[in-house]
């Protein structure tokens, strides 16, 4: 787990003015990354970093740094973040404190600002990519609340499965359907079998679902056949960011014995823009989730000091629909669920160790889904909130969902606060549903 440092320091501030606003997702101490270009102009994607309400291009603010931080800037003169992910910690920590003098308000007096402020550009003339080649997606299950509400629905009289709290469970998922936020979601079409009928039928998909969870990009890769110890493993993930798995549970639902999701997950996932990395999250750390004495004795392998004392992430995750109708009426979104990563029954570093002691290699720009995030009284799916379709709720101006219907815009957010620590956001992972 990274230290706190200078670039932590609440007492930060920006001459990027709009970085000192207390709602902003993006002041001094985030530093995200993301890759971006004008809006419009159809060219190669940039490196940035977000501050308030602007990008300044890394490669760009190189030129006005030195010595390791002018090194790890150079990685950044791609259309991707792989090369800086491929980096490791040294590099990391160095460029991170690198932009941090070079926008904070009193840095350096001969801090360049004329030559920075033509490096910046307004987030709202600026269009969003996918910041990494995410090479391989691996999806876990890591919330006990929703393992325990999934198992409810499915298997009233057996929710958790025997293996639930010995091992992190997870399928090998799909990388090459991501978009960005902002890329609207077509309802997918698959095989279903409504309840009742003798055999199933082909057609859209009537249960489109989300899943709120947080993405784990991994950051320096591993060699096949070495696992990563779990104390080691922080040291290979980069960053994180709000990841919304879409879900099509009707077509799931046939489909998933014996190997689990296949088309009910592959069209789509959608990933917030922005990777705040493992050291922006620093202030924000806390234990592992506190397992029950009756619960099985982990493995060596999932067990650390170190992972039980700071393990945890409190990164707050919510949930907001918006309807095509509430949209024309003028209605803000509503929010539908909100739930804490700190309250995973499985770590980051856990996951880390789990998908590869196997001696599975993880490359950088891979990217871990955590599993839907929910807590006991707010959840992560509609899975959940609508208990499979048997509770509807209600959106303001009237209108009733079990699960999502065409033109509805759902939109995820992240962001963690701690007592002597800067509020830092992870910005908005945003999408439409089109129809099939
Ligand atoms: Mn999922």
């Amino acid at each position: 787990m990274t230290n706190l440092n200078e670039t932590h320091d609440p007492a930060l501030t920006s001459w990027v003015e709009s970085a000192n606003a207390p709602e902003t997702d993006f002041p001094i101490q985030n530093l995200p990354y993301g890759v971006y270009r004008k809006a419009g102009s159809g060219g190669p994607g940039r490196v940035g970093v977000a501050i308030g309400d602007r990008i300044l291009d890394v490669t760009a603010a190189a030129a006005e740094m030195s010595g390791a931080a002018k090194d790890a800037a150079g990685l950044c003169n791609g259309e991707t973040l792989n090369e800086l992910m491929a980096a490791g910690n040294g590099a990391w920590s160095a460029l991170r404190a690198g932009l941090s003098r070079l926008l904070r308000e009193g840095g350096p007096a001969d801090a360049p600002r004329d030559a920075l402020r033509g490096a910046l550009t307004a987030q709202a003339d600026a269009e969003m990519l996918v910041p990494a080649n995410i090479g391989d997606f691996s999806d876990f299950w890591a919330s006990l609340v929703h393992a325990t509400n999934a198992g409810k629905i499915n298997r009233p009289d057996n929710p958790l499965l025997p293996n639930y709290k010995h091992l992190p469970i997870a399928y090998h998922a799909r990388s090459s359907s991501f978009g960005v936020s902002g890329t609207a979601v077509r309802r997918p079409e698959g095989q279903v079998k409504p309840p009742g009928a003798d055999s199933p039928v082909f057609r859209p998909c009537a249960r489109l679902d989300y899943e709120m969870e947080l993405g784990l990009y991994v950051g320096p890769g591993n060699d096949i056949g070495s696992p990563i110890a779990l104390d080691d493993a922080e040291k290979h993930l980069f960053g994180v960011c709000v990841l919304n798995d879409w879900s099509a549970r009707d077509i799931q639902a046939w489909e998933y014995v014996p190997l689990g999701p296949f088309q009910g997950k592959n069209f789509a996932n959608t990933i917030s823009p922005w990777v705040v990395t493992m050291e922006a999250l620093a202030p924000f750390r806390t234990p592992a989730y506190e397992r029950a004495a009756g619960d099985p004795a982990l493995m060596p392998y999932l067990a650390s000091d170190a992972n039980a004392a700071a393990g945890g992430i409190d990164v707050r995750l919510e949930v907001l629909m918006s309807s095509a109708k509430m949209r024309a009426a003028g209605t803000p979104p509503a929010l539908i669920g909100a739930s804490r990563f700190k309250d995973m029954y499985w770590t980051a570093a856990q996951l880390v160790a789990q998908h590869t002691a196997s001696g599975c290699n993880l490359r950088p720009g891979d990217l871990l889904g955590s599993g839907t995030v929910s807590d006991e009284e707010s959840f992560g799916s509609l899975l959940e909130t609508s208990w499979a379709g048997s509770r509807t709720f209600t959106l303001p101006g009237g209108e009733e969902r079990t699960f999502l219907e065409d033109g509805d815009e759902v939109i995820m957010r992240g962001y963690c606060e701690a007592d002597g620590a800067r509020r830092i956001g992870l910005g908005e992972c945003r999408a439409e549903v089109l129809p099939s």
